[in-house]
């Protein structure tokens, strides 16, 4: 496993995404990434999966100070009482007693920025929390979020096909993580003939190309999903090839603006 390292914390840079994974799916996934040696899973509160998610973890066997856990508070549960509410339920359904991270999981320009990370920083110094972040927050906003406390961690969408050097940018002068989200552009980096030719020359997939491509990046994590087995264990095999300077412009290049998430409440971006 290769790490991220950011304000101190050691991050496993490749982590489980779990959107869309639901009931004995999600346990037995959830089960069968730690077994094959994944330390970071990403769920959210909105996901309805994190009893499930708990469950798969304590089946596993694996202690919970090596693993690396995620949730989310829904972007409509963001003033005071609504973050502690959900990081409460959050806890009971994962069967843990802190987060590793908990982030907003989308900006609400209905609620100050400053009251929501209030509550956040008060559910860290309580012990629940060990580190706050966010979630689809444009470069602005990110900035404007780390006047009020440390920011761990921006989640936004990011893969060959989306150009995110703005919040990398921001993200980098505040030393967080940037968590890469729909990292395969759900499964879109399979039909790339450019990405096909790179992976050629290594005897790898597109997808496996794409996630070494996001993890070589200073400060970058990428938590692709998988329902098939073989997919969690090929997105693992990313740690024994590396890419030249010229293949990461060339996988850059591909950029194009591609957003698979923009829902109604997303914010504008820049
Ligand atoms: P993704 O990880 O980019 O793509 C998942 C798709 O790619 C699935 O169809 C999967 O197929 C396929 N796939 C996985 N590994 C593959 C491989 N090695 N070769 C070919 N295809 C492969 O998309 P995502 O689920 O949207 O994003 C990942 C995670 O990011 C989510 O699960 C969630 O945890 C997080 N997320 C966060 C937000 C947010 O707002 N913060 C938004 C979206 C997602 P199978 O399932 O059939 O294996």
């Amino acid at each position: 496993m290769t790490y991220q390292y950011v304000q101190g914390t050691r991050v496993p840079a490749l982590g489980f995404g779990t959107y869309k994974l639901t009931g004995a799916d999600c346990r037995q996934a959830v089960a069968h990434a730690l077994e094959l040696g994944y330390r970071h899973i990403d769920t959210a509160a909105i996901y309805g999966n994190e009893a499930e998610v708990g469950e798969g973890w304590r089946n596993s066997g694996v202690p919970r100070a090596d693993l690396f856990l995620t949730t989310k508070v829904w972007y409509e549960n963001l003033d005071r009482a609504g973050v502690w509410q959900s990081a409460a339920e959050s806890l009971r359904r994962l069967q843990t007693d802190y987060v590793d991270l908990l982030l907003i999981h989308w900006p609400n320009p209905r609620v100050p920025l400053e009251e929501t990370l209030h509550a956040l920083f008060a559910l860290r110094d309580a012990g629940q929390v060990r580190h706050v972040g966010v979630s689809n927050f444009p470069a602005a906003l990110l900035r404007e979020a780390c006047q009020y406390g440390p920011i761990f961690c921006n989640q936004v969408e990011y893969h060959p096909f989306l150009n995110q050097d703005n919040v990398l940018a921001e993200a980098r002068e505040h030393d967080l993580l940037l968590t890469a989200y729909s990292p395969l552009a759900r499964g879109r980096v399979g039909s790339d003939p450019v990405l096909q030719a790179v992976a050629d020359d290594h005897g790898k997939t597109p997808a496996q190309v794409t996630l070494r491509w996001l993890i070589e990046q200073p400060g970058v994590a990428a938590i692709p999903k998988a329902s098939s087995p073989a997919h969690r264990e090929a997105n693992l095999d990313v740690f024994d090839f590396s890419l030249s300077d010229e293949e990461m412009s060339l996988i850059a290049s591909r950029a194009c603006g591609l957003r698979t998430a923009n829902p109604p409440w997303a914010p504008a971006w820049d």
